[in-house]
């Protein structure tokens, strides 16, 4: 035979399953086999050969009778490093044994290590398809989230509970980076202490700058935490850019191999989902920023403010509104133009975020108007910080001829039970009631109860 002309030594099996009895008994440089045999099919006997640590590494020739894409797919999947027909085997067979042999590090150098599992290749096989079974179920599951996970803490709160499910470790932390910052989230299936900040310590999670949530846990034990045991960690990335992390504890008995695998593929299989969320967060930003300000614009705004109605019908606490406009801004843009208009803008929305507290809003509401949302403030106190910034506005100076610019501000303290429209104009009402006062000046006022 050609291959033994060209000096290689051939042992033949007369079956896959006999190959893979002897391919684990003895170190080989290559394995050629047919694709259609008897029990076992060239495809199966490559996917039994790879799963074996002992033959992992042994290059594949699959020879066939037919060259199809298919056939070549089937090959290149199932592990196959090359794939010759039959008609070209005389030509090519003992160059391709040959490349393949040369490449690969001399079998006889290494030893043999421990097989894992049964001998019997049939056996193994069905083991293996479990695996990929259950791995495509856990694709498919981690992919399902997607479809009804809008943002990336039900992302990770969905990816948590199916870790639970299928994972065996003691505490899980997911930790997924956007743009708005990191989330971090905890799953525990040991004790939790009732100071949270004593668990987020002792799995060493940087608090700082992240939004921490634990996960309702499966056994939800109060107390000390257990030793957790050192962390494993699975980067999650898509495309070079780095989307967050899963860490697993796997307590004193540490994490098992299945565990690592299964982990390993979740990781995997989360990243295009988390990349998808990433850039949806990204693409909401960009739909709820004004370009020009980077303040909110007036469509984040409006979710706002109906969010805090909602929140203030329920809680009682009071939220007040203010509407601000500069004044004679007209003049400044036909006087000085209309780049100094849009700097003037800038300056006084940059005054207005200045000085409010983290949980009030400000909005470019359009044109040179803006509004802020002070959540849990009552009239007078709206009224006060409506002052404190027509005074920062007086205050700003510019480079250039145009000596400074004032604004007038209608106040509001909500009704909650009136629709959102409504109290905006009851602000607006009172903002031209500013401007007809002289401008340069604020109006607080109460919404009169309709009739
Ligand atoms: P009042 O004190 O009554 O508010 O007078 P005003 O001149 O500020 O009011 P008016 O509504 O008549 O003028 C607003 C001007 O703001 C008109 C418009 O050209 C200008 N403007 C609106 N949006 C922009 C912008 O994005 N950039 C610039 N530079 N000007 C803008
Ligand atoms: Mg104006
Ligand atoms: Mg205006």
């Amino acid at each position: 035979m050609m291959l033994e002309q060209a000096r290689f030594v051939v042992v033949e099996a007369s079956s896959g399953e006999e190959a893979f009895k002897q391919a684990l008994e003895e170190p080989f440089d290559a394995i050629i086999t047919d694709m259609t045999m008897g029990d076992l099919s060239g495809l199966q006997l490559c996917r039994v050969l790879q799963d074996d640590p002992v033959t992992a590494d042994v290059p594949i020739v699959m020879l066939t009778a037919t060259d199809t894409p298919y056939n070549r797919f089937c090959a290149r999947h199932a592990g196959a490093r090359a794939f010759i027909t039959k008609a070209d085997a005389s030509s090519s067979l003992v160059e391709t044994v040959e490349g393949l042999v040369d490449r690969a590090e001399p079998r006889a150098t290494k030893p043999i290590g421990p097989s894992v599992g049964s001998t019997d290749p049939i056996h193994r096989l069905s083991r293996i398809l479990e695996k990929h079974l259950f791995l495509t179920l856990v694709s498919a599951e981690v992919r399902g989230v997607v479809g009804h996970a809008t943002n990336r803490s039900d992302l990770a709160h969905a990816v948590l509970a199916l870790c639970s499910e299928v994972l065996q470790h003691s505490y899980a932390v997911l930790e997924l980076i956007g743009p708005s910052g990191r989330l971090v989230a905890i799953h525990t299936n040991d004790a939790w202490p009732a100071d949270e900040l004593e668990g987020i310590e002792a799995l060493s999670i940087d608090p700082l700058g992240a939004s921490v949530e634990r996960l309702a846990c499966v056994r939800d034990v109060r107390g000390p935490i257990a030793p957790p045991g050192p962390p494993t960690s699975w980067s999650i990335e898509a495309q070079g850019e780095p989307l967050g992390t899963l860490t697993l504890f796997g307590g004193p008995k540490g994490l098992d191999d299945w565990t690592r695998s299964l982990a390993a593929h979740m990781a995997h299989e989360l990243a295009p989902v988390a990349r998808a969320l990433v850039l949806r967060e990204r693409l909401e930003e960009v739909a709820a920023t004004d370009p020009l300000t980077k303040l909110a614009n007036r469509r984040r705004c409006r979710e706002r403010i109906e969010h805090e109605l909602t929140r203030s019908k329920r809680s009682k606490r009071p939220v007040c509104l203010v509407i601000c406009d500069i004044d004679h801004f007209k003049q400044v843009n036909d006087t000085y133009g209309h780049n100094v208009g849009d700097e003037v803008i800038c300056a006084v929305a940059a005054a207005l975020r200045l000085r409010v507290r983290v949980v009030d809003l400000v909005a470019r509401w359009g044109g040179e108007e803006f509004v802020i949302v002070l959540p849990d403030a009552p009239l007078e106190g709206g009224r006060l910080v409506a002052e404190r910034l027509r005074l920062a506005v007086a205050a700003l100076t510019f480079d250039g001829p145009l000596e400074g610019v004032s604004i007038s501000a209608g106040v509001v303290q909500c009704d909650p039970s009136l629709p959102m429209d409504a109290n905006l104009q009851r602000a607006d009402e009172l903002l031209y009631e500013a401007k007809k006062r002289g401008r340069n000046r604020v109006v607080a006022g109460i919404i009169d109860s309709p009739e």
